[in-house]
This record gives structure tokens, sequence and C-alpha cells, in this order.
């Protein structure tokens, strides 16, 4: 019998199932699909040849976070091709606001914005590190790593909360004279599908905003699946077993096995453990909210997309909605339960940097629509327009489509309720406290099981870091292991 189980192998199911068999424990992880990775898949949906990402296509966390960087993605054979342009966000008329790697040529392009761009960016790139460790910390303890604690400058958390009112208020005007810059951010902010005027909003455009300049935004050649395989392999050279197939659906098939850790969303906890969680806690559980939601639809194109505004070809990522103004009510339209007229469509087209991803000459074109939640609606043609609007021509290229509406979205992972693809609405509350309000999210009430999905702190994204912070605390409370995860990922235990 395995010392540790892992329900559920996405990124940070396989986080915490590296760490766990690195610190010698015996590691089985059970998976309901056919295929590891969760989020992190990529199949040939739309033509043979043509190899689409299923969830997460780009990659900025992946590449900052701590558990990444330990792990090395590189030294594990993950090749991460970074664009030039990290994420581009054209306007009517050819225009268009690009976000460079480099802040300086960024701060160039946005006319009497440079300098906003620049006085908001620029600290917050000199210490993007401390930023990454605060933001992707348990929201409980002070950053795991001691090289950055004792280097934390307390400035960072002034500069950081200080962004955070400033682009959550009636105040996120202020700094911008033009329409590029603001709506640059703006499409930035809109990730987390929620009204991107408030603090979980203004988060992820400071957190992914700063990264696009300090480390880019990649993608994994041949698609997200290579950060998945390269973390099963690693699971298996030290021992662990990973059953596909296998969808779980009752904790008491563990109650010999000494800590199983899930992967799961608070719903499926609910599901599996029902009968044995003390009323508390359920009814806390039961309190968890699933927020907006995206329809997923994937193109092979005969060619690259004819962008209209120039640069718009050297971007991984493309925000597409237009201006602020549009991204605001396009959000509001969403969290208000509707389809909005004129929908915020994130794509990304992996062949700037990747040519293994479709036939030569061809390219597959990666989007999902901002949606309500639970919405059967077949976005398919409404991505398609709002594509046509920046790229006329557009339609011309497809060769197929393959789209999965935000209800079909939990037959293919069941932590997706009703298409909400961070497990979990990115509230202000629910930023914090994920999945209740407990001082330790991780543990649950049953002896030896803890949660380490995306529904816990630091919330969504590839980055394994929930995996990580609920690993720590399952090697320490049931194995008496003290070792810092960290050094058990570099090698240094
Ligand atoms: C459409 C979409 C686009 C995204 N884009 C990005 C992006 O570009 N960049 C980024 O960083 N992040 C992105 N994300 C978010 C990212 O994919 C997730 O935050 C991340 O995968 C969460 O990892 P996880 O390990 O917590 O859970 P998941 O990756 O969701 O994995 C959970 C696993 O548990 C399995 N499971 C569920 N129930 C059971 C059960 N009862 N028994 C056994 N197994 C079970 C599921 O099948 C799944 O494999 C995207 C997500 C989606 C859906």
């Amino acid at each position: 019998m395995a010392d540790a189980v892992v329900v559920g192998s996405g990124p940070n199911g396989l986080a915490a199932a590296v760490i766990l068999a690195r610190a010698g424990l015996e590691v089985e992880v059970h998976e309901a699909a056919g295929s590891i990775g969760g989020g992190c898949r990529t199949a040939e949906v739309t033509l043979p040849g043509f190899r689409h990402d299923l969830c997460a296509g780009a990659h900025p966390m992946a590449v900052a976070s701590p558990f990444f960087r330990a792990f090395d993605l590189a030294a594990h054979g993950v090749e991460m091709l970074t664009p030039q342009v990290s994420y581009a966000h054209p306007l009517d008329g050819g225009r268009a606001g690009l976000a460079w790697l480099d802040l300086e040529r960024t701060a160039d392009g946005l006319g009497r914005d440079g300098g906003a761009w620049r006085r908001y960016f620029g600290p917050l790139l000199r210490e993007w590190e401390d930023l990454v460790a605060l933001i992707m910390s348990d929201m409980r303890h002070p950053p795991l790593d001691p090289a950055v604690l004792l280097r934390l400058d307390p400035g960072i958390e002034l500069r950081a909360a200080r962004r955070l009112v400033e682009q959550s208020t009636p105040l996120w005007d202020l700094r911008f004279r033009e329409d590029i810059a603001p709506a640059l951010m703006t499409g930035v902010a809109t990730h987390a599908i929620r009204p991107p005027r408030s603090i979980p909003g203004a988060g992820v455009s400071m957190l992914l905003g700063t990264l696009a300049h300090a480390r880019g935004w990649p993608v994994p050649r041949g698609g997200s699946q290579a950060i998945a395989d390269a973390l099963a392999a690693d699971l298996r050279h030290h021992g662990g077993r990973i059953i596909t197939g296998h969808r779980v659906d009752s904790i008491d098939e563990f109650d010999s096995v000494r800590t199983v850790l899930l992967d799961l969303a608070p719903a499926e906890l609910q599901r599996i453990a029902a009968n044995r969680l003390p009323g508390r806690y359920a009814k806390a559980l039961s309190r968890f909210q699933y927020g907006g939601a995206a329809c997923k639809v994937d193109f092979a194109l005969s060619g690259p997309v004819p962008w209209q505004a120039r640069g718009c070809e050297r971007a991984g990522t493309l925000h597409l909605i237009g201006s602020r103004a549009e991204a605001v009510a396009a959000e509001k339209a969403v969290a208000a339960g509707h389809h909005a007229e004129s929908p915020y469509v994130l794509s990304i087209q992996p062949g700037v940097v990747d040519d293994s991803r479709a036939p030569a000459g061809k390219h597959t074109f990666y989007t999902y629509a901002h949606v309500p939640n639970g919405s059967t609606r077949d976005m398919t043609e409404a991505v398609t327009a709002q594509v046509e609007r920046f790229a006329p021509g557009f339609r011309d290229l497809i060769l197929a489509t393959n789209v999965r509406t935000a209800a079909t979205m939990p037959a293919h992972n069941a932590n997706y309720i009703g298409g909400d693809i961070s497990a979990g609405a990115m509230t202000l509350r629910q930023s914090i406290f994920r999945p209740v309000p407990r001082w330790n999210p991780y543990r649950t009430p049953l002896p030896g099981v803890y949660l380490c999905s995306s529904a816990t702190p630091p919330g969504p994204g590839v980055h394994g870091m929930n995996g990580l912070h609920a690993a720590r605390h399952a090697l320490r409370r049931e194995f008496g292991i003290r070792t810092d995860p960290l050094d058990l990922l570099a090698g240094r235990a």
C-alpha cells in the first residue's frame, strides 16, 4: 500500500506527488481522465497533425514560480519558447498596444502614456522575484525561500498595495491620457473572469503584467502537455505510479493510506467524502462560489492570422475586446449571468515561436470566450467575428474548429464546475479564504486528507504552488519531514 495517494494529475497534483516522492514516500496518483495533465494537456482535436492546448496555453507563471524554478523545466527537457511580444491588444482602426518583453520598448510604443507605463511596472520589474514570492505564497506565512525573505524590502508590499488600490477604484484612469495603455492593462486584468476594475483584477494585471517584462509569456515546444509529462517522468523516476482512467468516487477507497492529497474542486471533495465531512466544514464548502466561465474554441488554420495592426503577428497572446470600456461592459454582462454582445476573447498563436504545432505552413489558433457559468452556448461564431474585427480575412483561413462549451467543461475535467476555469471564483474573499476561512486551507478535517488544487491559495494557473504548499503541510504533519520542498526539488536535501 502506498504511503501517499494523490487524486488528480493536474499540475498541482503532480507537483505535490513529485515532492512527496522526492521525500522518499511511495506515491500513487489516481486520475479520472484517460491521459494525465488536467488543465495542462495537448491533443489533436481538429485535424491530424494540429496539436491544440486544451486548457492552459501560455505560461508566465510556470517560468516564474518558485516550484518550477526549483524543479527546472529545462533540465527535464521542456523547451520554453518566448515570443518577443508577450501579449498584444488590438483596437479598431489598425492600432494595437504591444507588451514587449522589453519594458522600454513597450513604453516607447505607448505614446503619451509611455512614462505612466514605465512608472507603474518599472519598480515592480526590479523586484519581480519578491512580488512572485508574495503573491504565490500560501497567504499565511512569509515566503518559503529564506533568501527571498532576507532580501525582502517591505517597500514591495507598499508599492503593490498602492497599485492594487489605484487599479481597482475610479482612480484607475487617472494615470493614462490615451486609450491604448489602459486597454492593454485591462486585457490582462480580465483574465480573472471578473469585473477588471477590482482587487483580484488589479492583482492579476500587476503579476502577469510584470512577468510579461521579466520572463515573458512563453509556450512550451510541442504544447503544455510537455510540462505535465516532465512532472510525471520525474515522479516515475522517484518510484511513483500513475493510474489513469480511475475516477475516484469515494475517499473510503484510501482508508489504509496515511495521507491523501486531493487535486480537486471543493464540490468534488464534497461528492467523494460527503458522508464523512463534519457539518460546519461541509457547510463552509457549500458556500464556496464558482465564477464566470470559458467556452473554448480551437482553430486549425491554413496560414497565420492576418492581424491588421503591426506587431500583433509577433505576439504569443492577444486580448480581443477593444477598449477598456468594452472590456468592462463585457465582464459586467458575464457577471450578471448574460452573454456579452461582443465577448472578451483570449487568443494564443503558438506558431509565432513553435513550428511543431501544425503541419508546415499551417497554424493552430487557441481561443476562449468569457461566458456565464454553465453556459451551453457554442461561441464559435462570436469568437470568429471578434477575431475578424481585428484581422479581416481570418474566416477564409479556417480549415476546422473544435468547441468545448462551458457546460461540457466538467465532462473533460470535474474541477471546472460550470466551465469555471479557476475552480472557484476569484473574488477578493476567495483569493485569501480559498476554499474556506481557515488558518491552514490545505488541511481538511479528515485525518491525513489535504486539498492541493487551484481551489486553495494562491489560486489558479500552472505554477504548482498549491501542490507545493499542501505537500509541505502533509510531509510535516503526517511524516515529521521538515525538509523545505524547494530543497527537495533542487536536489539540495
Ligand atoms: C480553458 C482554460 C485555459 C487556461 N489557460 C491558462 C493559461 O494559459 N495559463 C495558465 O497558467 N493557466 C491556465 N488555465 C488554468 C490552469 O489550467 C489551472 O489553473 C491548472 O491546471 C490547475 O491545476 P490543478 O492541478 O489545480 O487542477 P487541474 O489541472 O484542473 O487538474 C485536476 C485533475 O483532477 C482530475 N480529477 C477530478 N476529479 C477527479 C476524481 N474524482 N478522481 C480522479 N481524478 C479527478 C481531473 O481529471 C484533472 O486531471 C486555464 C484553464 C482552462 C480550463
